[in-house]
């Protein structure tokens, strides 16, 4: 018999009716039903070949979602902030610098993750409702000169979409590395990391993927592979993109342990992957262009009581001011 007491009691968790949310935002949203069966997969032991075949499609997945040849591509246990701290923390090492092109929340939380890491970062601020030029990134890569750019795809946020193509070139011009937030865009409008030279990118299951939250694919170019590799700094255990790549089998020679997946949460990112390959990304990509103008056609037919007050963002600290009121409404209220 135990001689110490129990000083918390059983607790009266109660069996609630849970009612299923209607999702309008760009947060998560409704799975697919193939995806909802997929979560009761088998649970698969850290070792075993089925494991290592799932890796292996899901890798293949998600080099088709990436527009991506490169071997370094894997899924972070984690929502899409661990695939932020990842390229973040596997890409740049303490002192270095960090460039950070802000519009919105997502950069701020690249800010906040880098100084944690030691990172310097410098923030290059515009205001919520508009997008980069190139010609202003350049600029402030010719005056920086800094180790990688850090920018968001699709900004949830401010709903803006930011032009990647044509950027990795100048950042490479500069010998940045450009790594890019594609959470809520990817899989929604068009993406080619290759193409656009992107070094470090990552995403999330939970948007344009109808998936759960919980893994997080990301990727890495060439160049980011060498940088990796001749790191002088150690990125936290969990998020070693060198240990990960093992455990992944990214180049087909290493089946590795490094800690216990969560085997529905596989499943299911596989499955999402499977219904975008069968659908195909130019017809995922048109479903969605159409939404968005349908969504927008409503958004001009609300009636203009219904646009806010002039307010400041609490996480950027910027004015919805000049943004058109019929959006900003859905702006300060979807995260
Ligand atoms: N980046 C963007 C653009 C997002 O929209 C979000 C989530 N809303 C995140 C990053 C963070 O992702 P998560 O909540 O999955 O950690």
């Amino acid at each position: 018999m135990n001689s110490t007491s129990m000083t918390v009691p059983v607790p009266d968790i109660v069996d609630r009716q849970f009612k299923k949310p209607l999702f309008c935002g760009p947060g998560p949203c409704d799975v697919w039903p193939s995806v909802a069966e997929a979560l009761t997969g088998p649970v698969l032991s850290p070792m075993c070949d089925e494991l290592f075949n799932v890796f292996d499609d899901v890798r293949a997945g998600i080099q088709y979602l990436f527009q991506t040849q490169s071997k370094l591509v894997l899924a972070m246990s984690g929502s899409g902030h661990a695939g932020m701290e990842a390229v973040i923390s596997n890409l740049v090492g303490p002192k270095e610098t960090i460039l950070i092109a802000t519009r919105g929340i997502w950069d701020e939380r690249a800010y906040n993750i880098s100084k944690r890491y030691g990172i310097k970062p410098i923030v290059y601020r515009i205001p919520f409702n508009r997008s980069f030029t190139l010609a202003e990134l350049e600029t402030q890569l010719k005056t920086y000169k800094p180790t990688a750019l850090f920018i968001t795809h699709g900004d949830s946020s401010s709903g803006t979409v930011q032009k990647i193509e044509g950027l990795g070139e100048i950042c490479h011009r500069y010998g940045t590395l450009l790594l890019v937030d594609t959470v809520v865009s990817l899989g929604a409008t068009p993406f080619f990391m290759d193409a656009w030279g992107v070094d470090g990118v990552y995403t999330s299951t939970q948007k344009a993927l109808s998936g759960p939250a919980g893994i997080s694919p990301v990727a890495f170019s060439a160049r980011a592979e060498e940088k990796i590799n001749n790191r002088k700094h150690e990125p936290p255990f969990y998020f070693d993109i060198k240990l990960l790549a093992k455990q992944w089998n990214c180049y087909g020679n290493t089946k590795a342990y490094h800690h216990t997946m969560s085997s529905p949460l596989l499943w299911a990112l596989r499955c999402c992957l499977r219904q975008i390959c069968q659908e195909t990304l130019e017809k995922s990509w048109e479903r969605h262009a159409r939404v968005t103008e349908y969504f927008h056609k409503r958004l001009q037919q609300l009636p203009q009581g219904h646009a806010p007050t002039p307010t400041i963002d609490k996480w950027t600290g910027l004015s919805n001011e000049g943004t058109q009121p019929h959006i900003s409404k859905v702006q300060m209220v979807t995260l």
